[in-house]
């Protein structure tokens, strides 16, 4: 559950109104509830309560310091991907102990800083791989803890680039050849210690029956590798969706109540905490969209509005250089205007600055008819959002702010265009 809803008709996160944060800051400007990332924290490690489980935020979802430095004071480790989120976890006080490293092409130096900051562990998704961990380990004079990504072959039915687990992608070993795998790490890799066993089928997944499908498919994989390696632990990965259509009214809990089907944090934890139990493992939960998505929205602007041959068009001042799930893989944010509307509302295109047809963040979709300078907020930002963000057609990037309470505190300042090109080089001639 979400902290954004409606008071006195403006649009607040918690106790501020977003008006008030536009008018101190700007649009676009990505706006986080501290209350709401912290609420949902809490109810993982509730949930979970009774199993010996350890939550690893994925950092690539929204790696702000600010973020990362709450998580690190509830103690939470971070499932990381590269050298640079390593070297951000460091920074905002996190413990590199209780870092997971996934990643397909996992470069020597980022080998070697992990290896120096002492990560928990490597999660590796090739032979290639782990003899380069090996020979890297070797020349330190360490050993390097590593589990394998095993991919189970199971459908998420989610979107097919958020799709991870199916022997079409790039990700993992195939599960069919994992034993053999292992087999020859424990016979021809000296300098890696097996500690784990690793998988993630998918994100945005919102109901729970490909996780049991992949638990139970794995399970006796696991079970057999204790016996044989003593690993400690199985990260079961992250994926667990969140509300997109419906983003607003789930911020009740009447909403939930009257979803049962939508996968909450609680049905997840209690469909898999009974096949994990008897594992006797520590089962480790890699998180990322759950935890910040809906807690974090864009505020932007309508600039101008058109109406075009066979559409009506809305102009904000947010493009897919901010937001690029629209255009990327489909995603889906509610926009609601800050200043509620009773209006019956208008069919529209809301679309951004940038020059692509892509660039789009609604279409076709009935919305209030804003008019320009009105503000709108579009939800469910919090996850792949600024983190995919980028200065396409030299856009700087948006500010970032931090609700608590009736407090606001900015995280990020906007980009200044000098910084966009400051590392560019002019020629000489
Ligand atoms: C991206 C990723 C996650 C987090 O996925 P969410 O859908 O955001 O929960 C977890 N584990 C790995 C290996 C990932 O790549």
């Amino acid at each position: 559950m979400h902290q954004f809803a409606y008071k006195n008709g403006i649009l607040h996160c918690e106790d501020v109104d977003l008006s008030r944060i536009a008018e101190t800051y700007g649009t676009p400007t990505f706006v986080y509830s501290r209350n709401t990332i912290l609420a949902d924290l809490e109810e993982f490690q509730h949930a979970f309560a009774g199993l010996d489980t350890h939550i690893v935020y994925a950092v690539k979802a929204c790696s702000n310091g600010a973020i990362l430095r709450l998580m690190a004071q509830r103690g939470v480790g971070f499932d990381i991907v590269s050298g640079g989120e390593l070297w951000r976890i460091v920074r905002a006080g996190g413990d590199p102990a209780a870092c997971t490293y996934a990643g397909v092409a996992k470069t020597e130096p980022e080998i070697r800083y992990a290896l120096e900051c002492g990560i928990y562990c490597f999660i590796c998704e090739s032979e290639n791989e782990l003899r380069t961990i090996n020979s890297i380990a070797a020349d330190m004079g360490k050993q390097a803890p590593v589990a394998v990504r095993v991919n189970p072959n199971v459908d998420a039915h989610t979107h097919k680039y958020i799709t991870t687990g199916t022997h079409e992608n790039k990700f993992g070993v195939d599960i069919s050849r994992i034993e053999a795998l292992y087999a020859t790490i424990a016979a021809e890799l000296p300098h890696l210690r097996i500690r784990g066993l690793q998988m993630h089928i998918g994100s945005q997944l919102t109901e729970v029956h490909p996780f049991v499908a992949a638990v139970q498919k794995v399970s006796p994989l696991v079970a057999q590798f204790k016996n044989l390696y003593g690993i400690e632990f199985w990260s079961i990965g992250g994926g667990i969706g969140i509300v997109y259509d419906g983003c607003l009214a789930s911020g009740s809990a009447d909403w939930w109540r009257d979803h049962p089907e939508q996968m909450s944090i609680r049905s997840y934890a209690q469909a898999l905490i009974p096949l994990l139990k008897p594992l006797g493992l520590r089962i480790v939960l890699e998180p990322g969209r759950r935890l910040v998505g809906n807690a974090g929205v864009l505020l932007t602007r309508c600039v101008y509005e058109k109406n075009g041959e066979s559409k009506h068009f809305k102009m904000i001042d947010a493009g897919m250089n901010d937001i690029i799930r629209p255009a990327l893989y489909e995603g889906y944010h509610e926009i609601w205007p800050v200043r509620e509307h009773s209006d019956e509302g208008i069919l529209a295109d809301v679309v951004g600055p940038i020059c692509e047809s892509g660039d789009f963040q609604a279409q076709n979709r009935r919305i209030p008819d804003v008019k320009p300078g009105e503000l709108l907020a579009e939800m469910s930002a919090g996850a792949y959002g600024f983190s995919m963000s980028s200065t396409y057609n030299s856009r700087p990037l948006a500010a970032e702010v931090m609700v608590d309470g009736n407090k606001v505190t900015l995280i990020r300042r906007r980009q200044t265009i000098e910084q966009v090109v400051e590392d560019e080089i002019l020629s000489d001639e």
